[in-house]
C-alpha cells in the first residue's frame, strides 16, 4: 500500500479483519454469527466445502448478514501432499459448493489448510480466481488454551491491518471423539470479550479490502 499519497481515511485507518476457519458447523457457527450480528461486525468465514454442502443455510446466512465466504478446500488436506488433480478438486469443488449454496456469494479468497502453501496451490487458486488469504494474528484457539490465553494473545499482537485467525468448526480429521459445541466454546467466550476490548482500543472491524 502506498501511504505517501494516502488521504485522511487511510492515514488514520485502524482496520482489522476477523476470519473464522473450519466451519460451517451447526453447533458453533450460529453462535458466532449471532455475536457478530449483535455488534454489527463483518467477518470472513473460510469454509470447508464438504461441510458447506451439508449446511447451505449457514452459507446463505453468512452472505445475507454481510460476511465474506472464502474457500478452505473440500476436505482440509495438507495440499503439499496432494497431487495436481486433487489440489484442483479441493479448490474448484469448494467454489462450486459455495456458489450452489448461495448464488450471491462472491468467493474472492482461499486459505490453505494449516497455512501450507505451495507454488501449485497459488497457481490453481489464481486459475479459480482466488487470492491467497493468510493471517497475522494466531491465538491458537483451536488448541483450547483457555479464554484468557486467547484474549491475551490477540490483544498483545494486534495492530492496524491485522488478520485474526479463529475457528468456528473442526476439520474432518480432528473431529472424531470431541463434541463440536464444546470444542469452540472458548473461541466464542474470547470473542465476546475481544470485541469490546478492541473497540476500546479504537480498532475498526472491517471486511477484507477489494482487489483491484
Ligand atoms: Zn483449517
Amino acid at each position: 500500500m502506498n501511504f505517501g499519497t494516502a488521504g485522511p481515511r487511510l492515514c488514520q485507518h485502524r482496520d482489522i479483519y476477523l476470519t473464522f476457519d473450519d466451519g460451517p458447523n451447526l453447533s458453533c457457527t450460529p453462535d458466532v454469527l449471532d455475536l457478530l450480528a449483535q455488534h454489527r461486525i463483518p467477518a470472513t468465514f473460510c469454509v470447508i466445502g464438504a461441510y458447506a454442502a451439508d449446511q447451505p443455510k449457514l452459507i446463505e446466512r453468512m452472505v445475507a448478514e454481510g460476511h465474506e465466504v472464502a474457500n478452505h478446500t473440500m476436505t482440509h488436506p495438507d495440499l503439499s501432499r496432494c497431487g495436481s488433480d486433487e489440489v484442483q478438486r479441493e479448490i474448484f469443488g469448494t467454489n462450486r459448493i459455495i456458489q450452489t449454496a448461495c448464488a450471491e456469494a462472491k468467493v474472492r479468497h482461499v486459505r490453505a489448510p494449516y497455512g501450507i502453501w505451495t507454488e501449485e496451490v497459488f497457481a490453481v487458486s489464481a486459475r479459480a480466481g482466488l487470492a491467497a488469504l493468510h493471517w497475522s494474528v494466531d491465538p491458537k484457539d483451536w488448541a483450547r488454551p483457555g479464554v484468557d490465553a486467547i484474549v491475551d494473545a490477540v490483544l498483545t499482537s494486534i495492530q492496524p491491518g491485522s488478520i485474526v485467525l479463529l475457528h468456528d468448526g473442526v476439520p474432518p480429521a480432528e473431529s472424531a471423539g470431541c463434541s463440536n459445541a464444546q470444542s469452540r466454546d472458548q473461541t466464542l467466550m474470547a470473542l465476546s470479550r475481544l470485541i469490546p476490548a478492541l473497540h476500546d482500543r479504537k480498532f475498526v472491524f472491517s471486511s477484507l479490502p477489494q482487489r483491484h
